[in-house]
């Protein structure tokens, strides 16, 4: 029987794979294949009907060698603490990839938010921030919105830590509202980032836009900006995924119409939505979208979805991981032999914490960016980083993931030589 997926394994398993490659330092190898700080909290919530419920959440920082911790916080069900630590780990390594001066860190809280009351979600996040806050401070650790998290739970979080410090500190959390020190362009940023360098690889391999078929899974905050990135870059999406079911179409769905639908929808659901053939069981679905004659695969839901059980399936040309971990690095083997292109989530998706870097240094400065200079910056900073590791990729004749990891680990091994060990 094969053992449970464990994203912190698969973590581990990509980092030994890259320090064979570079020759990495033994003892640096060691310092980075383990987390620097994982807190483990217990938050006891006041639920609606007056009972108190207990949830445990994790805040874990992996390396503060180039700068703070930087990374999201999720709420969902299946969170571990091996899932924040790799998260935390893939965190550090994008962060060093698009060169942003953050280590990385993760946070996540065991609980269902679609099963509780806003009341409720915001008392588990305040208290999360409370008992958290011994860790996170502008300078120190900056959180995020992540799966199932949103600029409501990042104005929680600014507020407790700001009621505990005395004063205003927008700087303690990105992905704000814009009205209270959020930045344009944040909730948009991580589809529009992967819509760059996807742009970027259709431009090398001459791929029109018109002739570039899309297949997405997921339609939450990644999937669903990538989409309308794309649509509008004149490319069809052909079928997109949610935990509704899939919507298929071959000649293109309806991108405009179908954001209209999900902002009315409740839980911003695919589900409902005529412009296409609806397959209801999730996972039928899934099947589909992934074996798809398509030119590019989108994985922007949740971690372990290419896996050695269906890597063979996929016939995209290209994939483009919005999300963190989607492919195991077994099944990224496949699709290497097959000749699939992949553009890997440490590269992909970090336009999301680049904008939150914007967001950051407004927020230090209290000088703030029009909306043509966030994309003007976020676009250098994503082309820069494809340009960066595709170079890698040829010269090393290489993937683009084991480039990236390249690059990203060579930048905070040197930044650890530099530093050295204290004492
Ligand atoms: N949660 C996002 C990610 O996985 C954003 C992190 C951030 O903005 O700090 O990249």
């Amino acid at each position: 029987m094969r053992a449970p997926f464990n994203p912190w394994e698969m973590a581990c398993q990509q980092l030994d794979l890259v320090a064979g490659k570079i020759d990495l330092d033994p003892g640096i190898h060691a310092k980075l294949r383990s987390c620097k700080r994982a807190l483990i909290v217990s938050l006891p919530v006041q639920m609606d009907d007056g009972s108190i419920q207990v949830f445990e959440g994790y805040r874990v920082q992996h390396n503060l060698d180039r700068g703070p911790a930087k990374g999201g916080i999720r709420y969902h069900p299946d969170v571990t603490l091996d899932e924040v630590k790799a998260m935390a780990m893939w965190m550090t390594w994008k962060c060093a990839v698009v060169n942003i001066p953050y280590g990385g860190a993760k946070g996540g809280v065991i609980c269902d938010p679609s099963d509780m009351s806003l009341k409720e979600v915001e008392n588990l996040t305040r208290r999360l921030t409370s008992e958290i806050s011994i860790i996170i401070g502008p300078e120190k650790d900056i959180p995020a919105p992540d799966v199932n998290t949103n600029p409501q739970v990042m104005s929680w979080i600014m507020d407790t830590y700001s009621m505990g410090v005395g004063y205003s500190a927008p700087g303690v959390v990105t992905g704000k509202p814009v009205e209270m020190g959020g930045s344009l362009g944040r909730h948009t940023a991580t589809g529009r980032g992967a819509m760059l360098v996807l742009h970027e690889a259709m431009k090398r391999f001459k791929m029109e836009p018109a002739e570039t078929r899309i297949a997405i899974q997921g339609f939450g905050k990644v999937g669903s900006s990538l989409a309308q990135y794309l649509d509008e870059l004149g490319c069809p999406i052909v079928a997109v995924t949610d935990i509704s079911g899939g919507l298929f179409n071959q000649k293109g769905i309806d991108i405009p119409a179908l954001l209209e639908h999900t902002r009315a929808a409740p839980g911003g659901l695919i589900a409902g939505f005529a412009g296409g053939d609806f397959v209801e069981d999730v996972e039928t679905a899934n099947r589909q979208l992934l074996g798809l004659e398509v030119e590019v695969l989108a994985p922007c839901a949740l971690e372990n979805q290419i896996t050695t059980e269906n890597a063979h399936q996929v016939k995209a040309r290209m994939v483009v991981e919005g999300a963190n971990g989607p492919t195991t690095p077994e099944a990224d083997e496949i699709l290497q032999s097959n000749g699939v292109f992949v553009l890997p989530d440490i590269l992909a998706n970090a336009g999301g914490v680049t904008v939150s870097y914007f967001e950051w240094v407004q927020d230090l400065q209290s000088l703030f960016w029009d909306e043509d200079s966030i994309d003007r910056e976020l676009t250098r900073i994503m082309t820069r980083g494809f340009h960066d590791v595709m170079e890698i990729a040829e010269r090393e004749q290489c993937s683009m993931r084991l480039a990236a990891y390249m690059l990203a680990v060579n930048r905070v091994a040197n930044a650890v030589r530099w530093r050295g060990v204290f004492p």
